[in-house]
């Protein structure tokens, strides 16, 4: 058994698709191969876009084979050991709270002089309070960033390769509490993901970015335990764009519906993979002897009319 601990850790804003099945499928197939233990984590802190309880999610993830440790952990009851966390990072002064809507910083990064290459926040309340009701004396409501990097971030990865991330000129200071009083999604992860011991994440290769940010704030927190990447390419639509509900439905309850089996969305995903040569039904323990991360195409992987026809089964 190695000691590698991972986690699937699903937002419930919307329905398990094809795509973001294909990323946990992937991650318990590593998992399995390498025996690492899975965790399972609930990201429910995205306020108004969490949809409904996240019951649903979690059924269909058993439904399609995926096994976890338990006990699941909801990032929405862990809200004192974020604010402990920011605490730590105010008490260094890493981060400061801001007031900038973001109005605000458009106008700024309008501004003439900034020239067009400032998209990134200008900085305007870093240094500018010197405690949280100072900031809250105007009224208005009080977010909390931290302080971007000068130099570009540099880690590898190991599905993704070589990664060099600006996050000065990436977004810059970044918001780690919301203006509602909610940790962001990157301290959560951050905090979380040291809680639990995990060492190796698995996830979509939309949070490069993100993982720069994790990176540096891992580092200010001095959580020190090494982690494995492995930012995997998303599944798109025969448009190139992200796989989304303009291409039509593609989540798993629609095909459930329709009498799909977790065989033949697994079936499908080995294809994607390279596992397969051509559209079958498989259970897990097939994918598993069939996967192999290195024969996966580096490239996004699209989902279309034939795909969609053998889950729904129908001809193509
Ligand atoms: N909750 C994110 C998602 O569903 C994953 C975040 C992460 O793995 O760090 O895409």
């Amino acid at each position: 058994m190695s000691n590698g601990i991972t986690r699937l850790a699903p937002s419930p804003t919307g329905a398990l698709h094809v795509g973001n099945a294909r990323t946990f499928v992937i991650n318990h197939l590593l998992a399995r191969q390498n025996g690492w233990r899975v965790l399972l984590r609930i990201e429910d802190l995205d306020g108004p876009r969490i949809k409904g309880d996240s019951s649903a999610m979690i059924d269909e993830l058993s439904w399609l084979g995926l096994e976890w440790e338990g006990p699941v952990v909801r990032q929405s009851e862990r809200g004192e050991l974020y604010r402990q966390a920011l605490n730590r990072l105010w008490s260094e002064r890493w981060a400061y709270p801001c007031i900038c809507s973001r109005r605000d910083i458009e106008i700024a990064a309008s501004a003439p002089n900034l020239g067009q290459a400032s998209a990134a926040y200008p900085g305007t309340c870093r240094g500018r309070f010197a405690d949280e009701s100072q900031a809250r004396q105007g009224g208005r409501p009080v977010a909390w960033r931290v302080i971007a990097p000068l130099a570009p971030m540099l880690f590898d990865d190991r599905f993704a390769g070589p990664q060099s991330v600006d996050l000065a000129s990436a977004g810059g200071d970044f918001v780690v509490f919301k203006n509602d009083s909610q940790a962001a999604y990157q301290l959560a992860v951050v905090v979380d993901d040291s809680a639990a011991g995990v060492n190796r994440i698995v996830r979509g290769d939309d949070l490069l970015e993100s993982c720069a940010r994790q990176i540096h704030l891992r580092r200010l927190l001095g959580f020190d335990e090494p982690i494995e990447y492995w930012h995997l390419p998303l599944v798109i639509g025969p448009d190139g764009r992200r796989l989304a509900k303009r291409h039509g439905d593609s989540r798993l309850c629609y095909y459930r519906r329709l009498g799909c089996t977790p065989q033949r969305i697994l079936g499908l995903i080995g294809f994607m993979c390279g596992a397969f040569g051509s559209r079958r039904e498989a259970d897990m323990n097939d994918l598993m002897e069939a996967f192999d991360i290195e024969r996966m195409s580096r490239s996004p992987v699209v989902f279309g009319p034939d795909d969609d026809a053998f889950l729904a089964g129908r001809k193509a």
